[in-house]
């Protein structure tokens, strides 16, 4: 017999059916991944000519250090803490190159696991990115919720989420997406965030912020980090995870980042020095590729500046498609039910509020996929399948 007839089978992949299916007018909203105007992949101008100046400097293949590219995770920390930030100017900002987000949430959980002296608790919104209970779990933390979405409203559960951070245990772990939450698209606004900043200081929490969408909610990156520079402002230390998947459209390049605030510079060295030895035991270094490309464009200013106008065209076709979806479904097909949801959620996705029958019906009998939840991906709409799209919906709750 063979060693393995005991592993037992792993649950099916969320989206089912979609891959078998070929119907012409078959839409794939499970997927968070930027599409064009077409549908299509996006790989930025700004990242074509990054590759195209790589290229013509004929890089070599010798391994970076543990903590990665150096210019590379400095030019990604000021992208996200801004220049004018007091770790930044100190240089207190302990900080190692990630395989995208997804690793830098692993590296994270790993280091506080074995060095945040006051808890092994992290508290995740409820719902949160499906990822994040197995990374925290697999880092060795003890996962908890907050409550964050209220179902009835299709918004933020902000009294539940106030209530619930009052209630954990002093000096828990926190985390907090700093923009466009997944899989709601429901942001704190300023002053919430202000407000959670402070109960956050009251009980002496720890902040684990995940930006993986920077720019992809407004479209620009500065107003983006407006909670993480909030918090840091505040004189919270932090954790950070970044990714530049979305904003750079580099998801299988896998570069990204993960950073601590500390005291001083030589704090940050000793922070530093223990996560290479996170690090090292799980793939000795990281990717070059990646890094380079985010590298060149954060440190050239007309890439820089292309780079940003990309991201707010990315940004912006979101939105047109909330606005142009919402009244579709409000206006053209008279949809039964409450939608101004989806022109004011935030970023990549929408939680629809269709239910899981809804959206297994959609699947079914319309080509139409999404998670059960009934998140979509709303850069999966464009102007060819969007009218189709609404209808099949209105037709689903009717
Ligand atoms: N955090 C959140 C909230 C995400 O939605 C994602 C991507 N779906 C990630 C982290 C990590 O993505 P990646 O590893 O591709 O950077």
């Amino acid at each position: 017999v063979s060693t393995w007839t005991n592993v037992p089978a792993g649950p099916p992949d969320p989206i089912l059916g979609l891959q078998a299916d070929q119907d012409q007018r078959k839409i794939n909203l499970g997927v968070g991944a930027y599409r064009d105007g077409d549908g299509k992949p996006y790989v930025l101008n700004s990242v074509k000519k990054a590759e195209e100046i790589l290229r013509a400097s004929n890089p070599d293949k010798e391994y970076l250090p543990i903590t990665g590219l150096p210019e590379f995770t400095k030019n990604a920390t000021k992208l996200a803490y801004g220049v004018d930030s007091a770790p930044f100017k100190a240089n207190a900002i302990a900080s190692t190159q990630s395989i995208s987000g997804t690793g830098a949430l692993r590296i994270g959980g790993a280091f506080l696991g074995r060095f945040y002296p006051h808890s092994k608790v992290i508290y995740l919104p409820v719902p949160s990115w499906g990822n994040h209970t197995p990374i925290f779990r697999d880092s060795g933390l003890e996962v908890r919720g907050y409550r964050y979405f209220d179902k009835k409203t299709v918004g933020l559960d902000f009294e539940g989420l106030k209530e619930d951070l009052q209630k954990a245990p002093e000096r828990s772990i926190v985390l907090l997406h700093a923009c466009a939450h997944n899989p709601t698209g429901v942001d704190p606004t300023r002053a919430q965030w202000k407000e959670i900043s402070d109960i956050v200081k009251e009980k002496k929490l720890f902040p684990f912020f995940d930006m993986a969408y920077q720019g992809f909610a407004s479209g620009l990156t500065d107003r983006d980090a407006f909670a993480v520079r909030l918090f840091v402002s505040e004189g919270h230390q932090i954790a950070l995870a970044q990714s530049f998947a979305k904003n750079m459209g580099l998801y299988g390049e896998r570069a990204g980042a993960f950073s601590l605030t500390s005291a001083d510079t030589e704090e940050k060295s000793r922070v530093e020095s223990q996560l290479k030895i996170v690090i090292r035991p799980m793939y000795s270094n990281p990717p070059l590729h990646g890094a380079r490309i985010a590298n060149t464009i954060l440190s050239r200013p007309e890439l820089y500046a292309e780079w940003e106008a990309e991201v707010k065209g990315m940004a912006d076709r979101i939105i047109s498609m909330r606005e142009r979806l919402y009244n579709e479904l409000t206006k053209t097909h008279k949809t039964p039910g409450e939608w101004g949801h989806i022109k004011s959620q935030i970023g990549m996705f929408s939680f629809t509020g269709l239910t899981a029958p809804q959206t297994k019906s959609l699947a079914e009998r319309a080509h139409i996929y999404m998670t059960a939840d009934g998140r979509i991906s709303m850069a999966g709409l464009n102007g060819n399948n969007i009218d189709y799209f609404a209808e099949s919906v209105s037709r689903s709750v009717k």
